[in-house]
């Protein structure tokens, strides 16, 4: 049976030095809400098991917190969740990450799951999920793709990174992609669109992780919305999600981002979305033709995946219209 080291750090920089200290040895737990699963279920091969597991929770103060900074929300990394879903803070200007925040999963999950935690949690592929480490992917150690040949339901619409066609499924991920976020972490910080890696998830370097997500305030005046697609109301992951930030949300439109999740294997910021959109105002037909340019580059595995493109072009006109 594998045994793990329980360190608990004690400061920022205390649990920076033990991650580089460690290496690949080592894996951060905040809430533990995927961490324990990826571990218990044995997925991960022999070779990728961490032996020392860092609690940051132990430096939660420090961590946890949302507040105002001039016109920045900041939001320690450690935050829970639930605060977040309920915040009156988030909720006044940044209302798109309040309702992700509010359908991701569970009550339980959200109680304990970080927004840090969130955003850089493994895939969730069920090959790759196997217990026992049943299909040695290319993901997971191994060589191949077996959700090509296999059940991709679930899998990327926008083709694979290295191979891999599993989707980046989490809801807040998104959001910080529509509202321009930054990521901060203990050596410096990353533009949403720049943190998130198709295959390694984040683009986080040795020693390196998550300490506060900046968001700025959108424009007065600016529409932003949040809509979600799974199968089960409740604690299912996305099979397509869709953020959006469209500036001004009435009259003509100066700017735009949309944003679709658990499509592709990062949250695929589309352009062409945008361009349909710029120097219209949002209606039924304009929506529909965003809808369908966020989804024209997709290319489904095969009708088992093909679903999603649809949805996601539906959510896309959902969230305009919302
Ligand atoms: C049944 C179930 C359903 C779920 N449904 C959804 C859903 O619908 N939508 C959704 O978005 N998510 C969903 N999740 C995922 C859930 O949101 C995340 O598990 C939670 O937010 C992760 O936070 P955590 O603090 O528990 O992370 P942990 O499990 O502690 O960590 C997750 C990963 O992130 C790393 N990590 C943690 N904190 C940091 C940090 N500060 N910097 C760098 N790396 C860090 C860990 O090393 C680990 O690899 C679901 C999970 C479960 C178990
Ligand atoms: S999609 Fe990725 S994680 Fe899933 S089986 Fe293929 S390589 Fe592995």
């Amino acid at each position: 049976m594998k045994t793990f080291t329980h360190i608990n750090a004690t400061s920022i920089a205390d649990a920076g030095a033990k991650l580089t200290q460690y290496g690949s040895s080592a894996k951060l737990i905040a809430g533990g809400t995927d961490l324990i699963r990826l571990l218990k279920t044995r997925c991960l091969p022999d070779a990728s098991l961490p032996q020392y597991i860092i609690n940051l929770k132990t430096i939660t103060p420090t961590l946890d917190y949302i507040k105002v900074d001039g016109t920045t929300l900041k939001i320690g990394a450690l935050t829970r969740l639930h605060d977040i879903a309920f915040s009156t803070t988030v909720l006044g200007s940044w209302s798109s990450l309040s309702q992700a925040a509010r359908v991701v999963s569970s009550w339980p999950i959200r109680q304990m799951g970080t927004i840090g935690g969130n955003i850089c949690c493994q895939k969730q592929c069920w090959y790759y999920r196997s217990t026992w480490n049943k299909f040695q992917c290319v993901l997971n150690g191994g060589t191949g793709c077996p959700a090509v040949a296999g059940n991709h339901r679930y899998e990327s619409v926008f083709g694979p990174t290295n191979g891999c066609y599993s989707v980046n499924p989490n809801d807040i991920s998104p959001v910080l992609l529509a509202l321009s976020a930054t990521i901060v972490t203990n050596k410096g910080s990353y533009t949403a669109d720049k943190f998130f890696d198709g295959f390694k998830i984040t683009n986080l370097g040795a020693g390196e992780f998550v300490t506060e997500i900046d968001i700025p305030t959108p424009a007065a005046g600016s529409k932003q919305a949040f809509v979600k697609a799974s199968e089960r109301r409740a604690v299912d992951f996305a099979s397509a999600n869709c953020a959006i930030l469209v500036t001004p949300g009435t009259g003509t439109i100066t700017a735009a981002r949309i944003v679709l999740g658990a499509v592709a294997t990062v949250p695929y910021l589309s352009a062409e979305a945008a361009t349909a959109l710029i120097g219209k105002s949002i209606s039924a037909d304009t929506a529909a033709a965003a809808g369908a340019a966020a989804v024209s580059k997709a290319s489904p595995i095969s009708a088992l995946n093909k679903y999603k493109v649809a949805m996601a072009s539906g959510l896309v006109q959902r969230a305009l219209l919302s």
